[in-house]
């Protein structure tokens, strides 16, 4: 994911000092006198924030203040008595508000990896001064008029692509947030947003607080099964730190739960955790996100109507390549179909080994992970626990950067002396084949109760050129477990995708190279921004790769032939599943979308029909459930969340150029990757930036094959 238009964490000393290296104390930034930090200039080399001067009282009067700022120069762009201009209109809307684009980049990198209680009421407070703000500017008649004079002046105006670009995406921002719109309806748009606003931001506050409410405290070791040591040691140390005098706390955040699931042989304790996973917002307590987001949802859909979308999802999807539902749905269908098939099959070979074992009765839901491990040990004699010594964060981290300097010329030097805002965090000054600066890179890794799940990356400062050159500054968070007390964090197969991932993510932030900040980076339409990060993954899974990164943490031993081989044989194992769970989220999304009238349904009985119509079988659960999905309800990814697949078909597809070339690291096509895409931002469309890569439209069968769903 990427943060707040995509959403989805830090480094210790622990770690530091576990690779040999201690960790010098920052060097400390340097602020005048009494000045809020946030609003400062910063001295710090390359001017990344002070972490170490930001304190938690100066997050809310920075950003009011940086408001503040920018109303006064709106207001003087509304107010220039010369004729609007490109220059004096649509660059000085650019220009504007830099202090409170800078503060509040900091306050969202820093509440999504390192809340507390203090920054939560912040947030609450903000929440809906933010969403008045931005309705203030975006529906400025005087503000609209003069961006919609040089819009239809545009032919005449002489302008570069980009600088067409940024006038065409300007001008639609505003029509899209109802400038055009007669007052009534206006102050209408106002209050939902706010209204949607303060719900949104209650609904991930109840996922969060309904997380780590939950514990399941397990007092016989056998329970615990054949958990990896390094688990067991986190579980005990997580009990103690929830006041048992003894035992082992399971939690709700995937590096608990999901190993649990998969190695404990009781299956009451399975079904216990199961359920307060997937009944988390669903409880019918003060925590409960049933109305809040049946309120959402309906709000969504008369907002679409106010606009003149049938409904939310083909407001929120004309901007986006799939531009209409019917694509959607149309990609999810042609998906769905084989999912279901091959997840039934699999289901019956679980259920074979369960009932052979002498356990009696029919697979369940909590049942599935457990009897996937065993399916894979006994058909592909895979042992995903026989994986993880090869996959050490720092050396999974290690290959990332080999890929990217392989590909790309560019080099990642530790700087543990620049300021960070956990002392887990890894910073990395990133450098181009010759040497020079590119920018900056935090890397966040660890799990903490602070830290919101999942995994994501954001940006500190976005890359831009028009008042001389800004380097971009961009941060990585994941939820890897905690390093354990010899500071080893080994991670699955899976998170080392995760990691690849988010440092696509970062790549495509880095090696941005355009004039304007609102076009830079991953400033791309939503479901072409997963592009750039999904295509980092192929590599990874790559046997040649592997045998370049996959290394013992404890021998340095490359990874054996055999275990890449059985990784290979079992590549398409359990996709089944994969491909069901994000499916049926993906139509959950949709239907909750899809209303076209502002009517507040009764949310377990709308989830539930929506999976009946699918034929969803009853031993999977959607990815998220309605309650829980904060993708959609607390974060970007509103009729939004199909947009993984849809880059799948992309990456996949654009994967084959490097496979054709006989070279994964094709210097040419590595070229043309980021000449032709990485590089251009939202300078021009997702479509034309893909063609002019590939040289024609993606096809999808790449997806379907790597999935295993092509017969
Ligand atoms: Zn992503």
């Amino acid at each position: 994911m990427r943060a707040l238009r995509h959403l989805s964490l830090p480094l210790v000393l622990v770690a530091l000092a576990a690779c040999g290296r201690e960790a010098p104390p920052p060097t400390g930034s340097v602020i005048s006198g009494h000045e809020n930090p946030l609003l400062a200039q910063w001295q710090t080399e390359f001017e990344v924030p002070p972490f170490d001067l930001i304190k938690n009282e100066h997050y809310l009067p920075a950003i009011r203040e940086g408001m503040a700022r920018h109303k006064q120069e709106i207001d003087s762009i509304v107010a220039n008595p010369e004729p609007a201009t490109f220059a004096n209109t649509i660059e000085a809307l650019e220009r504007s508000g830099a202090p409170y684009a800078r503060a509040s980049r900091v306050f969202g990198a820093v509440t999504g990896a390192n809340t507390n209680d203090t920054l939560q009421d912040v947030e609450r407070t903000l929440a809906p001064e933010e969403a008045a703000h931005r309705d203030d500017i975006l529906l400025n008649a005087g503000l609209y008029q003069r961006v919609k004079a040089v819009y239809d002046g545009r032919d005449s105006l002489g302008l570069n692509p980009e600088q067409l670009m940024l006038l065409e995406e300007t001008n639609k921002q505003f029509v899209r947030s109802g400038a055009a719109l007669p007052d009534s309806a206006k102050a209408r748009l106002k209050e939902i947003n706010k209204e949607i606003a303060e719900l949104s931001q209650k609904f991930s506050e109840n996922v969060l607080d309904e997380t780590n409410a939950y514990d399941l405290h397990v007092t016989d070791t056998t329970d615990l099964g054949d958990l990896p040591a390094g688990l067991v040691e986190l579980a005990a140390a997580e009990a103690k730190r929830r006041g048992h005098d003894a035992g082992w706390s399971v939690t709700l955040q995937r590096p608990s739960i999901n190993p649990f699931l998969e190695s404990s042989t009781n299956r009451a304790l399975r079904k216990n955790i199961f359920d307060g996973y997937a009944m988390r917002g669903d409880n019918d307590n003060e925590r409960d996100n049933k109305t809040i987001l049946s309120r959402m949802a309906a709000l969504r859909a008369e907002r679409a109507r106010l606009l003149g979308y049938a409904t939310h999802a083909a407001y929120v999807l004309s901007d986006n390549m799939a531009e209409t539902p019917e694509r959607v749905m149309g990609l999810l269908d042609q998906v769905w179909r084989p999912a279901l098939e091959v997840a039934k099959s699999e289901r019956t070979d679980m259920q074979t080994l369960m009932n052979a074992e002498g356990v009696a009765g029919t697979l369940e839901g909590p049942d599935w992970r457990h009897y996937t491990e065993r399916v894979r040990r006994e058909k592909y004699a895979l042992d995903q626990q026989a994986l993880l010594p090869y996959f050490e964060v720092k050396a999974v981290r290690d290959g990332v950067f080999m890929v990217a300097n392989k590909l790309y010329g560019l080099t990642f030097v530790e700087r543990s002396d620049l300021p960070r805002w956990h002392p887990d965090q890894q910073v990395f000054e990133v450098k181009e084949a010759d040497g020079s600066h590119l920018g900056v890179l935090y890397m966040d890794f660890f799990a903490r109760p602070s830290k919101q799940g999942g995994a994501w990356m954001n940006e500190l400062q976005e890359q831009s050129r028009l008042d001389g050159e800004k380097d971009p500054i961009v941060t990585t968070n994941f939820n890897f477990p905690a390093p354990t007390s010899e500071g080893v964090s080994l991670i699955t197969f899976d998170d080392a995708l995760t990691l690849a991932h988010e440092c696509g993510h970062a790549l495509h932030g880095l090696l941005s190279d355009v004039t304007y900040e609102s076009l830079s980076g991953t400033n791309v339409a939503r479901d072409f921004v997963e592009f750039g990060s999904q295509i980092m993954e192929n590599w990874m899974e790559e046997p040649e790769v592997l045998r370049l990164y996959a290394k013992h943490y404890q021998t340095g031993e490359v990874i054996p032939d055999e275990l890449v081989d059985k990784l290979q044989a079992s590549a398409t194992f359990n996709q089944g599943f994969i491909t069901v769970e994000f499916v049926a989220a993906a139509y959950l999304d949709m239907a909750w979308h899809s209303l076209t009238e502002p009517v507040e349904k009764e949310a377990r009985a709308f989830e539930k029909a929506e999976m009946d119509r699918i034929g969803l079988i009853p031993e999977i659960i959607p990815r998220y459930r309605s309650a829980y999905f904060s993708h959609i309800f607390a974060g970007g990814y509103s009729a939004g969340y199909y947009a993984y697949l849809w880059a799948e078909v992309l990456d996949k597809d654009a994967f084959q150029a490097f496979v054709e070339a006989g070279d994964l690291f094709d210097p040419a096509t590595a070229k043309r990757l980021r000449d032709e895409i990485l590089s251009k931002g939202g300078t021009r469309r997702g479509m034309e930036l893909y063609r002019a890569f590939r040289g024609r439209d993606p096809s999808i069968e790449p997806l379907l094959k790597g999935r295993g769903l092509l017969k």
